[in-house]
């Protein structure tokens, strides 16, 4: 059945995949989440800082306030508004008091008392008393009549550069009749705002009521009366009261931040801190750049794992199969071994021992079945082998090819087979394939048509009851002889005899008699002739004597022996000698069988002429 799955390599990349995607997304999320937290802290410190700022700017001011206050409560400011001319002493005694009042607030820089008029009836910078002002503040004290107030702005001024903050004189009435207005120096802003931590770029501004900038970090070269409205229309975030919170792109130096702004309380102010984006993205950015990288490794680590991987199942793969097929081979070859009509053994050529040998082969030398291993496939044998002369030709080195040899087994007992070694040097272990083909009953067979034919070649040139030549052999052994001698003109003899009066023997003793003295006669001619000369039967008493290589006088002297032994032999029938007549003969140039047998025979016809028992010779005896 198909399944997703096909193999261990597809489920390893789609495993693979699965983490390197949920990883990556882990990693995303996670950047989203730092991203979101870097910017809400980002948002907590706007808000933190704009906080810490209005307070220390509202307390700061409230401070000078309370001065201003404490200095309105004075009975010689009252005297000064009452009566506007004050003594020696008593404008120096104003003077002592409003310059301490100076002192205790060091940015203070100037303090005025002004009638309700707006005339200056005294000020601590001593330049303009009595000059009337014609300021926001003297409106507002105009338009709030006798109602108790303060009141704050910024000036630019000449003379009064700076923050201003006025509270309003009461007389006993409790009517406003006159103002002690206070000059604060706008640096009192800007080193508020330089002592307060807001990043590498981020942004503080402080308005006024004209939304013109008062203080700012990074700190302004120039003081410009140009309003900064447009830091309101942008992004919002969060709003309530007399706070703001958005993003906008700076209007000073187009730097993108997260600002808070926050209107001060009692006063017309307005504090903006500015984060930059960059500096609370900027920890993100590292963190994603990180995040990234080390994804990129896992992901990189991954694919070099799935690859190795994905290579060694290619590999297992490929060895299963060539395992499989190396079993297939195994099993045919053991197949073919097991199933060959002939033995096969194979033998380790360095140990010369045994490994394998099929049924024919441990029938041949006597060697039990290999035992079977787990997976019922027979193991490997270990036996000596003993097998001559194969075991010379493997010590040797010397391949055979289908060699008719006999061969001895270990108990000595030999046969017969037909030998092939085949050597295997290149095998891990080297080895050669020894076939043998049994061909002991052949053989046998072989030497047993062997013998009947020798027999039968000797039967049919023996004479059977001498054992000595017959006729036939002996008229083809001289014709050789007489080739031999025309060829290398060697001498050559031949004597033919007859046994005197046999007939007599056959008719007194018997046949059986005849035959006894037939063979004594053979036996006299073996004993004295040599090995080279032919004795033949030529006839029923009649022999021929072939001398190869003798004179004729030696081939007389063999002759007398003959003579001589069968003279000396005893019969039991008879006290008689036997003896023989004949001729001898040696060889002419130009004679042939009929020739040399027709003088032999003329001769052997003269000496029964003559009385028998003789020899005579015809030839020169040298
Ligand atoms: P001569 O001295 O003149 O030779 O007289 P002979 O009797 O020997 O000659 P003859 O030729 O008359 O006789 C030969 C005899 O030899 C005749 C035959 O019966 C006998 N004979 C031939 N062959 C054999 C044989 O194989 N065995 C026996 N016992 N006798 C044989
Ligand atoms: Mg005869
Ligand atoms: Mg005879």
């Amino acid at each position: 059945m198909p399944t997703l799955f096909q193999d261990k390599g597809s489920l390893a990349k789609w495993l693979a995949a699965i983490f390197l995607l949920s990883t990556l997304l882990v990693v995303v999320l996670d950047l989203a989440g730092t991203r979101q937290q870097g910017e809400s802290e980002a948002r907590n410190q706007a808000a933190g800082l704009s906080q810490l700022l209005e307070e220390r700017l509202s307390s700061g001011l409230r401070e000078t306030n309370l001065i201003l206050k404490s200095a309105s409560d004075s009975n010689l400011v009252q005297m000064l508004l009452n009566k506007h001319m004050l003594s020696l002493d008593q404008q120096q005694r104003i003077d002592l008091l409003l310059q301490g009042k100076l002192r205790q607030m060091p940015q203070l820089k100037q303090i005025d008392i002004l009638d309700s008029a707006c005339y200056v009836l005294y000020s601590t910078q001593h330049n303009n008393p009595g000059s009337q002002l014609k300021t926001d503040y003297c409106r507002w004290f105009h338009r709030n009549g006798n109602q108790d107030g303060s009141f704050t702005s910024t000036r630019q001024d000449h003379g009064q550069d700076g923050i201003v903050l006025v509270q309003k004189l009461l007389n006993q009435d409790d009517e406003a009749v006159g103002m002690v207005v206070g000059i604060l120096d706008r640096h009192f802003f800007q080193t508020e705002v330089a002592k307060l931590p807001v990043g590498r770029f981020g942004e503080i501004l402080v308005l006024d009521q004209r939304q013109v900038l008062q203080a700012s970090w990074p700190a302004q070269n120039s003081h410009s009366e140009q309003p900064l409205n447009e830091l309101q229309s942008t992004d919002v975030l969060e709003r309530h009261d007399n706070y703001l919170q958005f993003r906008a792109s700076s209007i000073l130096d187009q730097e993108i931040r997260l600002y808070s702004s926050r209107l001060m309380e009692g006063f017309p102010f307005r504090v903006v801190v500015g984060i930059a984006e960059r500096d609370f993205t900027r920890a993100y950015h590292d963190k994603a750049t990180l995040a990234i990288l080390a994804w990129l490794f896992t992901a990189a680590l991954t694919l070099i794992t799935l690859r190795s991987h994905l290579a060694s199942i290619r590999q297992n793969r490929l060895l299963s199969a060539s395992a499989a097929r190396i079993r297939e081979s195994e099993e045919l070859a053991r197949l073919t071994l097991d199933t060959a009509p002939v033995a096969l053994i194979l033998v380790a050529t360095q140990t010369m021992r045994i490994l394998r040998a099929n049924a024919p082969a441990r029938d041949m030398l006597q060697i039990p079945p290999a035992p079977l291993r787990h997976d019922r496939q027979p193991a490997l044998l270990d036996l000596p082998l003993h097998l001559e002369p194969v075991n010379e030709w493997l010590r040797n080195g010397e391949a055979v090819a289908n060699r008719e040899t006999e061969l001895q087994r270990e108990d000595q007992t030999r046969f017969w087979a037909i030998v092939s070694v085949e050597l295997m040097p290149s095998r891990e272990t080297p080895a050669a394939l020894i076939a043998l083909y049994d061909i002991s009953q052949r053989k046998a067979l072989e030497n047993e048509l062997e013998e009947k034919n020798r027999l039968l070649n000797e039967m049919a040139i023996t004479d059977p009851l001498t054992r000595l030549c017959n006729r036939r052999h002996a008229d083809q052994t001289l014709r050789e002889e007489l080739q031999r001698c025309e060829r290398y003109s060697q001498p050559m003899s031949v004597a033919v005899f007859d046994i005197d009066h046999f007939k007599q023997f056959n008719d007194r003793f018997g046949h059986q008699a005849g035959d006894n003295v037939l063979l004594a006669v053979a036996n006299a001619l073996i004993d004295c002739t040599r090995s080279m000369d032919v004795c033949a039967r030529i006839g029923g008493e009649e022999f021929l004597v072939i001398f190869p290589c003798t004179r004729l006088r030696d081939a007389e002297k063999v002759m007398a022996r003959v003579q001589q032994v069968l003279a000396g032999t005893v019969f039991p029938f008879t006290d008689e000698k036997v003896t023989f007549s004949g001729g001898i003969t040696d060889w002419r140039p130009g004679d042939n069988p009929s020739s040399m047998l027709s003088r032999a025979d003329k001769l052997l016809y003269e000496a029964k002429m003559a009385g028998r028992d003789l020899m005579l010779s015809d030839g020169n005896p040298e």
